[in-house]
């Protein structure tokens, strides 16, 4: 297939995928991949802990979509050629075998995100990719013939029939800065994938205890989520408070991280059967101190602060517990309102919510409806997953798909050119 010259702008997973892709589906392509910074794959190194949650296992396009707060419609046919079984076998068949953690998260049997960035670089080099780190590219310019002439930081310049900007996250409008200057919009950048902090005494009391399922929600806003939770020292962390900071991340962000959030701490069960478990333990264990019988699976130190929260006195016994503070009991137990007061970013994954507005971006091809010949991916895109290794799957997805299409007009192109 085609020749020409194709730049790359950005050596993180977006950016290499695109490169490999394209150097293997055209060989005679010279692709050549710029990073500003000293190393390749930063982001890949430190991903999931140090090992790097390459994907997940959603192998169904549709549910895998569902899984982004920001990209849902448009992933849809990007998935449909490229998911997380195809991300599956591009490893496996370079001799990178992945495991499936029981939550669906999928890592490197070795467990070292060094495993993926060892075989990226090598892939690159097979295919006759040019990587080159400390490359910043400060200005692209559209030449009158429709290539781009880049303005390099250190002062030199080249030029490219197609390019693709996988520069990442937008977390100052100044990174999206490139895409801006060729005619594109950045919906403004806000933080996703937060933890939640909150005062509450009591809570933070609880640190380090965790419940497998609660349901958490934003009264006022539709947000509701349900999953796994973790008290921390400043507040809630956890799977649950991360895919409600995700879908909430703008919402959110326009109350300056101050709401209240409810909790329902056991969702498994409606009012009528928490009446009942009630029921249950008084006639069970009549004798028995409330604080110190807790409904399972609570964990009894939770059970022992709602029961006080819910003003029931530590030496209650189930049999001198008053009717009124069942009703009170079953609201702790349903629907504890705590008043958040900011959020951390949660330090395993956080990603940006915003970039390069999707009705600006072909996604059959991620070339650009505004600059012909230029392409996108990865998290410059306003694309984004909740945490659990969708977001590299996005980079993975839309790089591939940059890749081939940047092969496939190169090759259309030289055809035109030898005509
Ligand atoms: C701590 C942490 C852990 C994470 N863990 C996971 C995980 O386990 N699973 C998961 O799915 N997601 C994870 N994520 C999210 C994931 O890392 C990103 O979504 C993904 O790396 C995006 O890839 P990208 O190639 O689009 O951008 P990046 O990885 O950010 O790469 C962009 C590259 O472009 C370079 N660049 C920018 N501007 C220029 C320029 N002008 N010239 C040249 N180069 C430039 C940057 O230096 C950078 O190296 C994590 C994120 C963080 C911060």
């Amino acid at each position: 297939m085609g020749s020409g010259r194709v730049i790359v702008i950005g050596g993180g997973a977006a950016g290499f995928f695109g490169a490999i892709t394209c150097a293997e589906t055209a060989p005679d392509t010279e692709v050549t991949l710029l990073e500003k910074g000293p190393r390749f794959l930063t982001k890949v190194l430190i991903s999931g802990g140090g090992r790097c949650n390459v994907t997940h296992a959603c192998f169904d396009a549709r549910e895998l979509t569902n899984r982004f707060p920001r990209g849902e419609q448009a992933l849809i046919s990007p998935f449909k050629r490229f998911q997380a079984s195809d991300t599956v076998e591009w490893f496996e068949s370079r001799g990178v075998k992945l495991k499936v953690e029981s939550d669906g998260r999928m890592f490197p049997n070795t467990n070292s995100s060094q495993t993926i960035i060892d075989c990226l670089l090598r892939e690159a080099k097979t295919a006759g990719v040019k990587f080159f780190a400390n490359r910043g590219v400060e200005k692209v310019a559209k030449l009158p013939e429709g290539r781009f002439e880049l303005t390099l930081l250190n002062g030199e310049t080249l030029n490219c029939d197609r390019l693709l900007l996988a520069t990442g996250g937008c977390r100052s409008a100044a990174a999206g800065q490139l895409a801006v200057s060729l005619g594109h919009t950045l919906e403004p950048p806000v933080p996703s994938l937060f933890t939640f902090h909150i005062q509450t005494p009591w809570l933070r009391q609880l640190a380090g205890i965790s419940v497998e399922s609660v349901e958490a929600s934003v009264p006022g806003t539709g947000l509701r989520e349900r999953g796994a939770l973790l008290v921390t020292h400043w507040g809630l962390s956890g799977p649950v408070i991360l895919r409600l900071s995700a879908w909430g991340a703008r919402e959110l962000h326009s109350r300056s991280y101050e709401f209240p959030l409810e909790l329902n701490w056991l969702p498994h069960l409606d009012a009528d059967a928490i009446v009942a478990e009630l029921q249950l333990h008084r006639q069970a264990q009549p004798a028995r101190l409330v604080v110190n019988t807790p409904i399972p699976p609570l964990p009894a130190r939770l059970w022992e602060q709602l029961v006080l929260a819910a003003r029931v006195a530590p030496d209650t016994r189930w049999s001198e517990l008053p009717r009124s503070a069942h009703h009170q009991l079953i609201q702790q137990l349903t629907r504890t309102e705590f008043p958040v007061t900011s959020k951390s970013l949660n330090k395993d994954e956080f990603v940006t919510c915003g970039g390069v507005r999707l009705r600006e971006v072909n996604f059959k091809t991620m070339e650009s409806r505004i600059c012909p010949r230029l392409h996108f991916a990865g998290e410059l895109l306003d694309v984004d997953g909740i945490t659990g290794g969708f977001n590299f799957q996005a980079a993975w997805t839309t790089g591939w798909i940059a890749g081939h299409a940047m092969a496939d007009d190169n090759a259309a192109d030289s055809n035109v050119r030898s005509r």
